[in-house]
């Protein structure tokens, strides 16, 4: 069910300093999640998690630990910045760090600086020096403090966006005073699948077997059925403290999949939001010892795909006679079916078979309430004659950048020609 909420305020910009009373992460967090490590004999299909390289007879779990958790807060004059960027795949998530001299509240405050593109798939070794610019900060969960959490994007040392620099396409459609005006909120829902290190197999499936069938593991409880809630749970809770807009978070369909969503974010907030979410989750799984997959569908057969829906809406959409705004915007969804298809992830045909409530990729459709459509409209929207609507289509490793930014530009900026929009509403059965 979702859930209408008031968009934060672009406030990520504005961390006040030393205002939080909140701790980091802790180490009681993190011993929850080390804690069946010690339990001996656990059964074959249960979670086990695992500090890498240490053996927990020597107490090295603890001294590790507590070095992880070491309380910074004393040393305020001096943060780290861990500034993140997106690699050269285009769902790679890297990040460095670095001392600033004072606390900072906004990502103007910060120094640009490179990395080596060159081992990043994303510069030629001759020339491999790829400039970061801070874009938006956040609370660090894991040093907590004043330390913080920099979503950086990449650019040539001559001040162009190289060509995996998703988010300046981005931001230049969102300052489009058209799109500014229309104030677009974005909630979007993240799935993931949670990977036994060693052998790439879902967390909690018996290894080189399948679990019973889909069933009763959606939103579930209980040893045999939930596998990796540790996860999701200090990964929610990190995000809050983070002031990342998390806005829920739910066992999926397939056994070791979850859910967390994001929003309503407006505009650009949106992908800095999920990104970081992202790199937080890729941190709490390698804590963990658990792998990260956002493979779109990483089990082939009778189980469901990850995705990442997209709940989209403008101004016009949510006042009243937002329905026939939905309805145009649907239209020219139609209409640029392909295009966005092309942009909604890697390997999404494996998953948009028109199965496990999704839609087949070569159609467009959509519905009320209907989760096998490409787009869903849901009830309330309905009866309501306002609201948003739901893009069922993006895959989990989507990069939010692009999907948020071409639901502006189809339904704001771009218009069919007058013979399109007319076959259009015959084949949907759309009445604008
Ligand atoms: P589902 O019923 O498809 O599982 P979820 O509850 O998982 O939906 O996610 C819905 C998302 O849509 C939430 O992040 C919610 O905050 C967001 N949302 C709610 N209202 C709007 C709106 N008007 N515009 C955009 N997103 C919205
Ligand atoms: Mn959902
Ligand atoms: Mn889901
Ligand atoms: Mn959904």
């Amino acid at each position: 069910m979702a859930q209408i909420l008031a968009p934060s305020t672009q406030w990520q910009m504005k961390i006040t300093k030393s205002s939080h009373k909140a701790s980091p992460i802790t180490s009681n967090m993190w011993g929850s999640l080390l804690l069946r490590h010690d339990k001996k004999g656990a059964p074959a299909s249960s979670a086990k998690f695992r500090a890498l390289t240490i053996k927990s007879e020597s107490g090295v779990v603890n001294r590790i630990e507590k070095l992880l958790n070491m309380d910074v807060t004393p040393y305020i004059d001096k943060i780290i910045a861990e500034y993140i960027w997106v690699g050269g795949t285009g769902i790679d998530v890297r990040s460095k760090s670095r001392t600033i001299t004072r606390p900072v509240d906004h990502p103007s405050e910060l120094p640009k600086w490179n990395y080596d593109g060159s081992s990043t798939g994303q510069a030629p070794g001759e020339d491999s020096e790829v400039i970061l610019y801070p874009q938006a900060i956040f609370r660090d969960p894991f040093r907590g403090g004043n330390n913080i959490l920099v979503i950086c994007d990449s650019y040539t040392p001559a001040g162009e966006p190289i060509p995996t620099n998703k988010r300046h396409r981005a931001a230049e459609i969102f300052s489009n005073p058209k799109v500014v005006a229309e104030v677009p909120w974005y909630g979007i829902e993240q799935e993931y699948t949670l990977l036994q290190t060693n052998v790439k197999w879902p967390l909690g499936w018996p290894v080189g077997a399948y679990p019973g069938p889909q069933g009763p593991y959606y939103c579930s409880a209980g040893a045999d059925k939930s596998f990796g809630r540790d996860i999701s749970d200090a990964h929610y809770k990190a995000c809050l403290y983070a002031g990342i807009n998390i806005s829920g978070t739910n066992g999926e369909v397939m056994p070791g999949q979850w859910e967390y969503q994001v929003g309503p974010s407006v505009g650009i907030e949106a992908g800095d939001h999920i990104w970081c979410s992202r790199y937080i989750l890729e941190r709490i799984t390698e804590q963990a010892g658990v792998v990260l997959s956002l493979d779109p569908k990483p089990i082939e057969g009778d189980w469901n795909g990850a995705g990442c829906h997209t709940n989209f809406s403008t101004k016009s959409m949510r006042e009243d006679g937002g329905y026939d705004v939905i309805k145009k915007a649907i239209l020219n969804l139609s209409l640029r079916h392909q295009e966005h298809i092309s942009a909604y992830g890697e390997g999404n045909e494996r998953r948009l078979t028109g199965k496990h409530e999704t839609a087949n990729i070569n159609t467009f459709s959509w519905g009320v309430a209907n989760r096998g459509c490409s787009i869903r409209v849901g009830r309330d929207t309905e009866k309501n004659g306002k609201g948003y609507l739901e893009d069922r289509r993006p895959a989990s490793n989507m990069d939010p950048y692009i999907v948020t930014s071409l639901l502006a530009e189809t339904t704001l900026l771009w218009e069919p020609t007058l013979e399109a929009e007319a076959l259009a509403v015959q084949k949907l059965a759309l009445k604008v």
